[in-house]
């Protein structure tokens, strides 16, 4: 049986399929779910050594479950880092970062164009632990520095953002976080590791989504953090207490999803380049984001930190609320949703949904206006997506 070496130097491609695979004593060729929330011992002696005699395996699944492990194995081997811990969801991701490492006094720095649920994290939840947050304008350094206190022990972007993809520096993020000896954490959900690896640019710790391009067919929930084993021993110690630990049927389908990812990355970005260039010669449009065309403002930045522009165009229609409920309401065969990171194409309307439940104050700070529109790019053919939104933006 010629088993996966994860130490040796292989190619992104080769480890979204083969990395952290671990074969039971059937050989099986396909990764196999285990569906079991216990894991038995051979004596009382062994459950002594596994409970508190620091002896490696299974005991429950809050804690560990072989599918569950596998996932956590290729990912780290993806983003580049020491280990991973899968959670039930990228917000559970993102809690689990935050309980493990921050405690009352503490002050974190964060863009202030964020995902709506995690804006909505820090403001609500986080607040009423002593944890206080200061919003600064996502793509401005200087702003990340300016908002630094003696308090703070966290910087937390999105790059690029959702929805406006707007791009963090992540290099020179990191500098102002490490000469400031604060963590730095990014959430890596709208690149995925195919297309942008942000521990080897300086992170500290990558946040996932996995619910969205990691398993990529909409179809479960997951979320991961990724970093150092010293960093992710508090975030697992959190993990395996509370319980936010993700279903190893989840982990089994996140793990399938990964095989193809680069090439939907690859193949999703193409086809959203092209629709953002059609975009942006139709009358109707106001504006186009999508860092991918060369009138992006970090369109420099995008090609050196990112493999592609990604798969999320948004776009600013001539009008307002009306105008952009209408391209929606035109359209035959885009999935109206809130998702994104599928291999069907998705229209929203931030605004009214993904950052409907915001202040209409903190949504104008994030940039989201009423004439906005947000597609996650899929992989079904061009001249279909485009057709679909020519017949919103021509009544
Ligand atoms: C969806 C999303 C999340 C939250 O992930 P869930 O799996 O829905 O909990 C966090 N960050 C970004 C950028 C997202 O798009």
């Amino acid at each position: 049986m010629n088993d996966f070496d994860d130490s040796a130097d292989y190619d992104l491609d080769t480890l979204a399929i083969r990395a952290g695979t671990q074969r039971s004593q059937f050989g099986e060729h396909s990764e196999a779910l285990f569906l079991t929330s216990s894991f038995v011992f051979e004596s009382a002696a062994q459950a002594e050594r596994r409970f508190v005699g620091g002896e490696e395996g299974m005991v429950y699944a809050r804690f560990s479950n072989p599918t569950v492990d596998m996932l956590q194995k290729r990912l780290a081997a993806l983003e580049g880092g020491e280990a991973c811990v899968a959670t039930a969801s990228g917000m559970a991701a993102i809690l689990s970062v935050c309980m493990g490492l921050l405690k009352a006094g503490d002050h974190v720095v964060a863009s202030n164009s964020l995902f709506g649920s995690s804006i909505q994290f820090f403001n609500a939840y986080m607040s009423k632990f002593g944890v206080t947050t200061s919003y600064v304008e996502a793509s401005s350094i200087e702003a990340y520095q300016a908002a630094l206190t003696p308090a703070t022990r966290m910087i937390f972007v999105e790059t690029p953002s959702n929805p406006l993809t707007q791009l963090v520096d992540i290099a020179a993020l990191s500098r102002v976080a490490k000469a400031a000896g604060v963590l730095l954490v990014v959430d890596n959900c709208f690149c995925s590791p195919a297309l942008q690896q942000p521990l080897k640019l300086g992170a500290d710790l990558v946040v996932h989504s996995a619910t969205k391009y990691l398993d990529g067919q909409g179809r479960v929930l997951g979320g991961a953090v990724v970093g150092s084993k010293a960093l992710l021993e508090e975030v697992l110690r959190f993990l395996r207490t509370a319980g936010p630990s993700i279903s190893p049927f989840n982990a089994w389908v996140i793990l399938k999803g990964l095989e193809t990812l680069n090439i939907r990355m690859q193949a999703q970005s193409a086809n959203a380049l092209a629709v953002a260039q059609w975009l942006e010669a139709q009358p109707g449009i106001e504006r186009v984001f999508y860092p991918g065309l060369p009138s992006h403002p970090q369109y420099e930045l995008a090609r050196s930190q990112q493999l592609s522009g990604g798969a999320i165009v948004a776009f600013e229609v001539k009008g307002g609320k009306d105008e952009a409920w209408r391209v929606v309401d035109s359209t035959r065969m885009l999935s109206i949703t809130a998702n994104l990171g599928d291999t069907r194409t998705t229209i929203t309307h931030p605004a009214t949904t993904t950052h409907g439940r915001i202040s209409p104050e903190a949504r104008a700070a994030a940039g989201i206006h009423d004439n906005l529109l947000r597609l996650a790019v899929g992989l079904e053919s061009v001249s279909d997506i485009i057709a679909d939104l020519q017949r919103g933006l021509a009544a």
